[in-house]
C-alpha cells in the first residue's frame, strides 16, 4: 500500500483567501494527495455552519482549527490587529497541531502550503523539515508592488511609516498595472495603526516568504507577464474555478442562497447587472442609498449581493418605496454562488469592488466590469481591468466622495453599449481559460507542483 503524501493547507484568516485555498486543496485531492485544512478557530466555525448539513467538504478534506489569539469578540476586519496577535499567538499552536497529527496518523503531514501574506509559516515549516509552499492569492504584481517597499523607501516615495510622501503613479513594468503612491496597499487599509502595522509586516514577510520552496499564484502569464517576469519563481496556476474540476466553490462564511439562480434562468440572456462587494467592503447610509437609486435608474435587472453586515443599517437603509419600484426586475441575496452566477447567460456586466477572485471570475467568465474598488489590492485590480485588459471601466466620484445615481447608470450604460467591452471580455476569456484546460500553461505547472508534492512523499508500507 502506498502512503499518500498529506498536505497541510493553511489560508490567512480571511474569506478571500479562504476560497482560492480551498479549490487548490479540492484539486490535490483530486491527483491523489491527503489535505487537512487548516482555519482559525472562529473561521472554522463560521465555514462549517454556512456548509450545515451539507458538508461534503468534510468528508474529503479534514477541516481542523487553532485560536487566531484575538478575543472572541475581536474585530477581525481590523487586519492590522489581527495580523500582529497571529503572529504572536499561532507559531506555536501550529507546531503542536501538526506533531499532534504526526503522532496520531498514519500518513504524516509532509508538506505545508500556507498563505503567501504568512510567511511566518514557512519559517515553522522549515525548523519541522516539512516542504513547504506560499500560495499567494492576489495578483502577481501585488507581490512585485510589496517586493520592491526598500525601492519605494530608497526613492522616497514612502516614510518609514508607509505614507505616500511623493504623489505619484507607479508601474513596476509596461505591462503591469499602474497605481498611484496613495493606492499602495498598505496606505489604503485602514487608519494609520493600521497602514504602520501592515507596512512593517509586509517588509518582514518579503524575508519569511523567502523560505518556501514553491510559490504559487491565482493567475496567468497571459494575464500578467509583466509582473510575472518580475518575479521568476512565480508559478501561476489560476484562474482558480470551481467548474475546472466540474465541482463547487467551498469556505464560504455566509451560508449561500442559490434561489438566484432560478431567477437568473428567468432573465433575458445579457441582461442583468451582478453587483457585488467581495466580504469586507461596507457602505455608509448616503452611499448605499445612492448606489440603490443608481440601479433603479439603470431600469435594467440586477442581481444585487447585500450581506447582512454590508451598511451598519441595511434592512432600513434601502431609499423609501425602492423595493417596490424595482421589485419585479430585482434580486437581493446575503450571499450568491458567486462563481455559478458568472457563468449564468444572463448575465450582461458585473458591478465589482474588484477583489482578486472576482477579478479572475469575471475575467473567466468574459464578463464586462464596472469597477468601485473599496481597499487594500482593489485599486491595483481595478487599474488591470481598466487601463491594461480595458474590459471595463471605472466609476468617479463627484466632490463630495460619493459615486452619484447619475454617474452609475452613465457607466451601465457606456459599458453596455460599446461592445468593444464584451468582445475584449470574451478574448480575455478564451485566453485565461486555455491555461487552464489540459495541456495549457496552468495546467501544466500545476501538475508539476502535484509532482514535488508527491516527490519522496510516497513510502511504501507494508
Ligand atoms: N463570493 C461569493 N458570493 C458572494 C460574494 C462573493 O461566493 O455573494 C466569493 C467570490 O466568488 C470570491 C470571494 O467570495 O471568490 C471574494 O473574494 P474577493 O477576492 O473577490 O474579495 P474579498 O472578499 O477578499 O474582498
Amino acid at each position: 500500500m502506498l502512503r499518500r503524501p498529506h498536505v497541510l493547507a493553511f489560508p490567512y484568516p480571511a474569506q478571500g483567501h479562504v476560497i482560492p485555498l480551498l479549490e487548490i486543496s479540492q484539486c490535490l485531492v483530486k491527483h491523489g494527495v491527503k489535505v487537512t485544512f487548516l482555519n482559525t478557530d472562529y473561521n472554522h466555525k463560521r465555514v462549517v455552519n454556512a456548509l450545515g448539513q451539507n458538508n461534503y467538504i468534510g468528508d474529503q478534506i479534514k477541516l481542523v482549527s487553532i485560536p487566531d489569539g484575538m478575543e472572541p469578540e475581536g474585530d477581525r476586519n481590523d487586519l492590522g490587529m489581527l495580523t500582529k496577535t497571529m503572529v504572536r499567538v499561532m507559531p506555536e499552536k501550529l507546531e503542536e497541531l501538526i506533531e499532534n497529527i504526526n503522532r496520531l496518523e498514519n500518513e504524516k503531514i509532509t508538506c505545508v502550503v500556507a498563505d503567501g501574506s504568512m510567511g511566518w509559516v514557512m519559517e515553522v515549516a522549515e525548523k519541522m523539515k516539512l516542504r513547504r509552499a506560499a500560495f499567494w492569492p492576489a495578483a502577481a504584481g501585488l507581490l512585485a508592488l510589496s517586493f520592491s517597499v526598500q525601492r519605494f523607501l530608497d526613492d522616497g516615495i514612502v516614510d518609514d511609516n508607509g505614507t505616500p510622501v511623493k504623489q505619484q503613479m507607479i508601474q513596476l513594468a509596461p505591462t503591469m498595472a499602474a497605481i498611484h503612491s496613495s493606492k499602495l496597499v498598505w496606505a489604503c487599509i485602514g487608519d494609520f495603526n493600521t497602514q504602520k502595522i501592515v507596512f512593517d509586516f509586509t517588509i518582514d514577510n518579503n524575508e519569511t516568504i523567502k523560505k518556501a520552496e514553491r510559490l504559487i499564484c491565482n493567475s496567468t502569464y497571459d494575464l500578467e507577464p509583466g509582473a510575472l517576469d518580475l518575479i521568476p519563481e512565480f508559478l501561476p496556476i489560476g484562474p482558480l474555478l470551481s467548474s475546472n474540476r466540474l465541482g463547487n466553490s467551498a469556505g464560504y462564511f455566509w451560508p449561500e442562497d442559490s434561489t438566484c439562480l432560478k431567477w437568473l434562468d428567468q432573465q433575458q440572456q445579457n441582461s442583468v447587472i451582478y453587483v457585488a462587494f467581495g466580504s469586507f467592503t461596507v457602505f455608509d447610509k448616503e452611499q448605499f442609498q445612492e448606489l440603490a437609486s443608481g440601479l433603479e435608474l439603470t431600469n435594467r435587472p440586477f442581481l444585487w449581493v447585500v450581506r447582512p453586515d454590508i451598511t451598519n443599517d441595511a434592512i432600513d437603509a434601502y431609499p423609501e418605496g425602492f423595493q417596490d419600484r424595482v421589485a419585479t426586475r430585482r434580486q437581493m441575496v446575503g450571499w450568491a454562488p458567486q462563481q455559478k452566477v458568472l457563468t449564468h447567460p444572463s448575465i450582461a456586466c458585473f458591478l465589482s469592488h474588484c477583489g482578486w477572485n472576482s477579478t479572475m471570475e469575471g475575467v473567466s467568465n468574459g464578463v464586462p466590469f464596472l469597477c468601485w474598488p473599496y481597499f487594500a489590492d482593489q485599486f491595483l485590480n481595478e487599474s488591470y481591468i481598466c487601463d491594461i485588459w480595458k474590459v471595463g471601466l471605472r466609476f468617479n466620484k463627484n466632490k463630495n466622495g460619493i459615486i452619484t445615481r447619475e454617474e452609475i447608470m452613465k457607466k451601465v450604460d457606456q459599458v453596455l453599449e460599446d461592445e468593444n467591452f464584451k468582445a475584449r471580455a470574451l478574448d480575455l476569456k478564451e485566453t485565461s481559460l486555455n491555461s487552464v484546460r489540459e495541456g495549457g500553461q496552468s495546467d501544466k505547472t500545476f501538475k508539476n507542483f502535484v509532482q514535488w508534492i508527491k516527490a519522496e512523499a510516497s513510502v511504501q508500507v507494508a
